[in-house]
């Protein structure tokens, strides 16, 4: 086989040949060509979420966790109070970097196999006045489970608390339109759907809270209203940028645009769902979400039951076709993950259907169930 492995994980994932070959030039950070990739960059960003009038995007070296670290350090103040609602590993996540870095933090446990409940929510922020902010997951990556981000960004609005959205994993690919919705920090990341490669995440900033965000952060790097000052006095990254990973972002952009956009994006992931949940389903594979709570961004499917079956085993078959799966991220089932995200189509969805099917028979076994 001359292509790479395909990856059918949450990032990183699978990249055009156009894409890498974007990254076969040096920059100068200081230099004017790459301040004017830097700022395409970020105006393609603003873009996706019709966000030029609202919200500023500013970008951060380092995985789409330093990102999510930099929202809650730069928006929610020293002596704010974050709810996280947690529906999963990413939610946990996100409530364990806050509390690390001093914010009052509740963690409300919720079932992982539902979205978050919107009245839940409302009842927690009515109980107790003193939560500033909530953090949602739109896409919980662990299960691939989509939460309700429109209704809880009506009840933040409406009740006064201000909204930090990890999109991570939904980002380009799931509609969000900044025109309709308000949050005051999103987050993704260039190695996601945008099918750039990993090294650097962006941050949605709505403009109406970003002067009030100067010296919130405990840390400098972390510091996005510092990065976002110094970038537009001066058009260049505070501390060294990953440059290749910028000119590789631009040019996953450009084919985002050419493909026609997030819907463009959102219709391949949904065929490469739609194969892979009809390959899966012949073969006796259960998924473990409900049929109304799955998403055409990763699926999470329950492993056989038999004794003959083992990850590793089940993992080195399938990535000697040429496809590489992802562990299951739940305690209580054993499960395995399949990513429709990336830069493949259903043909390529087929073929690891296929991948599975033969290597489940050399593990001795017809089907999954
Ligand atoms: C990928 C992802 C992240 C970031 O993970 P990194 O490993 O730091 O890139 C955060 N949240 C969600 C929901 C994700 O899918």
């Amino acid at each position: 086989m001359d292509r790479d492995n395909i990856l059918l994980t949450p990032g990183p994932l699978t990249t055009t040949l156009r894409t890498k070959l974007a990254m076969l030039k040096d920059w100068g950070s200081w230099d004017a060509d790459f301040n004017a990739l830097t700022a395409r960059v970020r105006r393609g960003l603003l873009d996706v979420l019709h966000a030029q009038d609202s919200h500023v995007v500013v970008p951060l070296q380092g995985s789409g966790t330093f990102s999510v670290e930099a929202a809650v350090a730069t928006v929610v103040p020293r002596d704010g109070h974050l709810l996280v609602l947690d529906n999963g590993a990413y939610c946990k996540r996100m409530g364990k970097l806050a509390a690390l870095m001093g914010r009052r933090t509740t963690v409300l446990p919720l079932p992982e196999h539902l979205p978050v409940d919107p009245a839940v929510l409302e009842q927690q922020l009515r109980a107790d006045p003193s939560i500033t902010h909530v953090g949602l997951i739109h896409c919980e990556t662990g299960t691939g489970i989509v939460n309700p981000l429109a209704a809880v960004s009506e009840i933040c609005q409406r009740l006064g608390r201000g909204l930090i959205v990890d999109a991570m994993s939904s980002f380009a690919a799931l509609p969000i339109d900044a025109r309709t919705l308000q949050f005051d920090a999103l987050i993704a990341a260039s190695g996601k759907c945008l099918e750039g490669v990993p090294g650097m995440g962006f941050v949605f900033l709505r403009r109406a809270i970003l002067d009030g965000c100067a010296g919130r952060s405990h840390s400098l790097a972390m510091d996005l209203h510092d990065q976002h000052r110094y970038m537009e006095r001066t058009g260049q990254w505070r501390f060294t940028p990953p440059t290749h990973v910028v000119a590789a972002l631009a040019c996953a952009l450009d084919q985002y645009e050419e493909e026609g956009g997030q819907p463009a994006r959102l219709a391949r992931y949904t065929a490469n769902f739609d194969t892979l949940m009809a390959g899966m389903a012949a073969l006796g594979f259960r998924p473990f979400l409900a049929p109304e709570h799955l998403s055409p961004i990763i699926v999470t499917f329950h492993a056989p039951a038999d004794a003959r079956y083992d990850f590793q085993a089940f993992y080195a078959g399938a990535k000697a076709h040429g496809f590489m799966l992802y562990p299951g991220k739940l305690t209580e089932v054993e499960t395995f993950r399949v990513g429709c995200i990336g830069a493949i189509g259903p043909k390529e969805m087929q073929q690891a259907v296929d991948a599975v099917a033969h290597t489940l028979a050399s593990m001795g076994l017809q089907r999954a169930d």
